[in-house]
């Protein structure tokens, strides 16, 4: 048996292992997107920002 401490969860989420400062989160970014929840449904976090996907518009023949 490893020692584990009681009680240790998850990051909600990103499933990563909270730490105890930031808990129950893993980080500091984690507790923001979840505050951000909390203010609202539609706010968004620029935690992850998806690249806009260019037009296939160069076909070689
Ligand atoms: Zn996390």
């Amino acid at each position: 048996m490893s020692t584990r401490e009681p009680g240790s969860r998850s990051c909600p989420i990103c499933g990563k292992p909270q730490q105890s400062i930031y808990r129950p989160f893993c980080s500091a970014r984690c507790q923001t997107i979840d505050l951000a929840r909390w203010i609202g449904g539609n706010y968004r976090v620029p935690a992850v920002e998806e690249e806009p996907s260019s037009d296939d518009d160069g076909k070689i023949s």
